[in-house]
């Protein structure tokens, strides 16, 4: 190309102010193999101009040889190259460095591939010594006309200084880690306004237990510090940029009971601008601190208090014996306005000012580690007298050397007032007892009651002038004599215990009957103290209210005994009554039948018959009565389901109390058998229920109720029967009740409240004897408006079960078979002759004896006998049961039916009899005599 065709104006792409275009315009090109300016091919022009004018490191690297044109930016990395580089091949410039970079260029010019390299490690001498530089670089291969590979462009970054900043900044950021590795607080490093853990040492783990912290915002990391106010204060340090600190401040983390305490930092980090971008967080855990700091305080403010309501003056002073504390309980009780003006006073110097030098000599003793007490007046400090009480003592330091001096004082004005007092009043006693004395002397010389002054061994030592008026001795014939003397006999035991207890204090009255000298007796109510060794007895005459009292109660008795005495005589006549008309009945009856008969009318016999019949029935359930109330009656226990026998009555009894009362009955599950006689239990049951009757005129409701009950020791006695198993059947109505004194006298029998001729009063007392015969008992629970309760206790039965009903009533009467034979022993014809008819009625032989004797023998014989009758009240020497078990010693299984009026329980063993003996009650049925008969020869 003609140089002369370029044109001047394109010299253009050289221009700018900038050093590099200067230089290349200045710059002899005509000795290079680039040729003058003039020459240059439009595309390295055109590249030049981008490159000078580029902020970049930039450098073309021109032909073959790559030389060097470069922009301003380059001139820094240059250094001692420049400007001697330009236009000069790479190679040459940079040497070795250019070496280790090279290939990628070359490859560059070959391929026309670009390339580009971050932080590129160079060695390189600059400035006369070896430097590491580090280079990020691209390279792009600049084309000439022919699509032909000229030259690169190579732009680029050194970065060296970057590289060498971040390598500090890391090793100063792992420095800094370490030493917060190890700090004994915690530390923690936020970012961004979520405050995320950038980094968190292990004492921050230590305190926050492990969680996942890196990465991760404070609120997800910490959730229970919601309300707590955490959140809010890396909210404002992040905000403002202004740190934080607070001391021990309170923090409940996850898991833990207590609070902790800590100290707290906040400090903003900012960038190179200035702006926050995290927050560092660090502090101490003070817990243990803050609450030792409180233990402490709360000991201590506990101590001052203690000291603080202590009536004592408590003192501290130092071996000097200056005062350096006071309690304030002390301020009071020494009358101190202001602690201040008396602090570090010598506390000696006060009592040697109230002219006592014991405390001089105590904190002398207390510095070689011994205490004192002393006692002394003093003034307070408002000028008050008092007495105090002072103890001085070494407060020892840990080596138990003497470090201050405790001393305390302590008010004790009062008691010296009493003692002063008491030292008065005995110097005074002596004079005072003397006055006493003849004052009481004057009392007793004039006392118109009896007064005597008695020794413990019971000796008058001095008696007053009522005793001749009262009991018509002289002074001088009581004085001398033992008490006993004078007392009715009847009495001196009570006087012997009066006379000992009188000697320990003061007696109740007490009233002896006393001796007159006419022989006669007069009541005496005593009163006695002792005093002195001594007792001093005062008697007042009560005999003109003693005779009248007993007079009284003589009358009331009479009065009770006669009222008894009518009820006895309505009951036996009403009863005379009753078996007048029966006998009419019965009596009347049979003579009906005779006559009936003799005429040969049969037809209205039975009528007859079944008259009388009747008629003996109610006679003998008459005389149950009677017996019953007497205690007498033959029981014929059996084992008795009590439930079941109360079901069997309750349709007699709800007739009998009618429909104005409601009847409830509640039969424990699973009651006990008791071994009783079911009828007279009947009859007891039906008793009570019409007492409730009576005692519900408005209506009501009975309960009738049984339970098992274990009585121990303590529930036995009260009930007064042995302890043990019982069951209980009890019926309580919601009538009038009874006030207690009625209570105590419902057994009586004959007692009753009933108008005359509705009571008998032998319900309750029949009641009472039957339990106690079955081996039990009865109580009553009364209130009056309420209503009552009475049970019946009975005994559980161990044995079989409950027996067998009686065996059917049958019109066919069992007959003999083997012509068996029984011997009947009664002394009364009437029943011998009835027993005997109703043997031969049934078949049997009877052979009849009329007293033991004659029966024994008959038994002692080798007669045949399967079956011995016989009553149990016999005469001739021998009871029935006597002569059964004489017989049994020849006929060792002999069956024997006792058949008796009223019960010799004890002859019949209280109802336990031996195996093969039985009871039959007169009167009874002819046919249950006959089936009693039958079974027990048949068994
Ligand atoms: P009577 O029923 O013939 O009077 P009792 O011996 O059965 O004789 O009773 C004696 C008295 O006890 C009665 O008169 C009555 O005063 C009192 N009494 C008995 N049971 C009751 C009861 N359930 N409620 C109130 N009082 C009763
Ligand atoms: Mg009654």
């Amino acid at each position: 190309m003609d140089v002369s065709e370029v044109p001047r104006r394109d010299l253009a792409f050289l221009a700018g102010g900038s050093e590099m275009g200067e230089r290349m315009r200045a710059h002899d090109w005509a000795a290079t193999p680039l040729g003058p300016l003039e020459t240059w091919p439009q595309s390295l022009r055109s590249m030049l101009s981008v490159c000078l004018n580029s902020p970049m490191l930039g450098t073309i690297l021109w032909g073959p040889d790559l030389r060097m044109l470069y922009n301003d930016a380059y001139i820094p990395s240059m250094a001692d190259r420049h400007p001697a580089a330009l236009g000069r091949p790479v190679a040459e410039v940079w040497g070795s460095a250019w070496e280790q970079v090279s290939a990628p260029f070359h490859r560059c010019m070959h391929t026309g591939e670009g390339f580009s390299q971050v932080c590129v490690e160079l060695p390189m001498v600059r400035r006369g010594r070896l430097e590491t530089t580090y280079w990020d670089f691209t390279a792009a291969p600049i084309r000439g006309e022919g699509g032909t590979i000229v030259g690169l462009l190579n732009q680029g970054t050194e970065v060296t200084e970057q590289v060498h900043a971040e390598r500090r900044m890391a090793g100063e950021a792992e420095r800094q880690r370490m030493v917060f590795q190890q700090m004994p607080g915690f530390v923690g490093i936020l970012t961004g306004p979520d405050h995320v853990y950038a980094y968190v040492n292990d004492a921050y783990v230590t305190i926050a237990g492990p969680r996942a912290f890196v990465g991760r915002g404070v609120r997800e990391v910490f959730p229970e510090l919601v309300g707590q106010g955490f959140y809010e204060l890396l909210d404002r340090v992040y905000a403002t940029g202004e740190a934080f600190s607070a001391q021990s401040m309170p923090i409940r983390l996850a898991g833990e009971d207590r609070e902790r305490f800590i100290d707290l930092l906040y400090r903003p980090i900012r960038d190179e601008d200035g702006s926050v971008t995290g927050i560092f967080v660090g502090g101490y855990d003070t817990t243990e601190r803050v609450r030792a700091e409180q233990a402490l305080r709360e000991s201590e403010e506990f101590n001052r208090r203690v000291l603080a309501s202590s009536r004592d003056c408590i003192k501290v002073l130092d071996l000097d014996g200056n005062l350096t504390f006071m309690n304030e309980g002390g301020y009071e009780v020494m009358e101190v306005s202001d602690f201040n003006l008396i602090r570090g006073c010598p506390w000696p110097s006060f009592w040697e000012g109230q002219g006592n030098t014991e405390a001089t000599a105590a904190i002398a003793a207390a510095k070689l580690g011994q205490s004192r007490q002393f006692q002394g007046p003093a003034n307070t400090m408002a000028g008050r007298p008092r007495w105090w009480d002072v103890q001085v003592s070494p407060i020892l330091d840990p080596e138990g050397r003497p470090d201050k001096i405790l001393s305390v004082s302590r008010d004790i004005t009062t008691i010296r007032q009493a003692e002063d007092a008491l030292r008065g009043l005995n110097e005074t006693l002596e004079q005072r007892v003397e006055e006493r004395t003849r004052e009481r002397d004057q009392v007793w010389r004039h006392s118109r009651d009896l007064q005597a002054v008695v020794g413990t061994d019971g000796t008058f030592l001095a008696a007053n002038a009522a005793w001749t008026n009262i009991l018509g001795w002289a002074v001088d014939e009581v004085v001398g004599r033992n008490h006993l003397a004078f007392n009715h006999p009847d009495h001196h035991p009570n006087s012997t215990r009066a006379l000992a207890s009188s000697s320990t204090g003061e007696l109740p009255a007490y009233e002896t009957r006393c001796l007159h000298k006419d022989g006669t007796y007069r009541w005496i109510s005593w009163v006695a103290a002792p005093e002195g060794g001594l007792i001093y007895a005062s008697g007042r005459n009560v005999t003109a209210e003693k005779e009248q009292a007993l007079a009284l109660q003589a009358a009331e008795e009479a009065l009770r005994q006669a009222q008894k005495m009518e009820a006895v005589g309505q009951l036996t006549g009403g009863l005379a009554h009753d078996f007048n008309n029966l006998l009419a009945g019965i009596s009347g009856s049979l003579e009906l039948m005779q006559t009936r008969m003799s005429q040969g009318r049969f037809n209205d016999v039975d009528r007859y018959m079944a008259a009388a019949q009747g008629a003996a029935k109610r006679a003998a359930s008459l005389t149950h009565r009677l017996l019953a109330f007497s205690r007498r009656q033959t029981l014929d226990p059996k084992p008795t389901n009590v439930n079941r026998l109360i079901s069997g009555m309750e349709e007699l009894i709800r007739r009998t109390v009618g429909p104005s009362i409601h009847l409830e009955t509640v039969g424990a599950a699973g009651l006990w058998t008791t071994l009783v006689d079911p009828p007279q239990l009947e009859n007891a049951l039906l008793n009570l229920c019409i007492n409730a009757r009576d005692a519900m005129p408005e209506g009501g409701r009975i309960t009738i109720e049984t339970a098992n009950r274990w009585l121990d020791r303590w529930a036995a006695q009260k009930h007064g029967i042995p302890e043990g198993q019982y069951l209980s059947l009890c019926v309580t109505d919601t009538g009038t009740g009874m006030p207690p004194d009625v209570v105590a006298r419902v057994f009586e029998p004959f007692f009753t409240t009933k108008p005359l001729g509705e009571g008998t009063g032998l319900g309750l007392s029949m009641i009472y004897g039957f339990a106690q015969q079955s081996g039990g008992q009865v109580r009553i629970y009364s209130e009056v408006g309420q209503g009552t309760t009475v049970c019946i206790y009975l005994p559980r039965h161990h044995g079989d079960g409950e027996a067998h009903e009686e065996a059917e009533r049958t019109s066919d009467l069992p007959r003999s078979e083997q012509g068996e034979t029984v011997l009947v022993v009664d002394d009364e014809p009437t029943v011998r002759m009835l027993v005997t008819d109703i043997l031969e009625e049934l078949g049997y032989t009877a052979i009849e004896a009329a007293d033991s004797v004659t029966g024994l023998k008959v038994l002692q014989s080798d007669v045949r006998i399967d079956l011995l009758v016989t009553d149990v009240g016999l005469p001739g020497g021998m009871n029935g049961r006597q002569m059964a078990d004489a017989a049994r010693v020849n006929r060792p299984k002999l069956k024997v039916l006792f058949i008796t009026g009223y019960a010799e329980n004890s002859v019949l063993g209280n109802g336990h009899l031996n195996p093969g003996m039985q009871v039959l009650t007169k009167p009874f049925a002819v046919d249950t005599m006959a089936a009693r008969i039958r079974e027990m020869i048949a068994s």
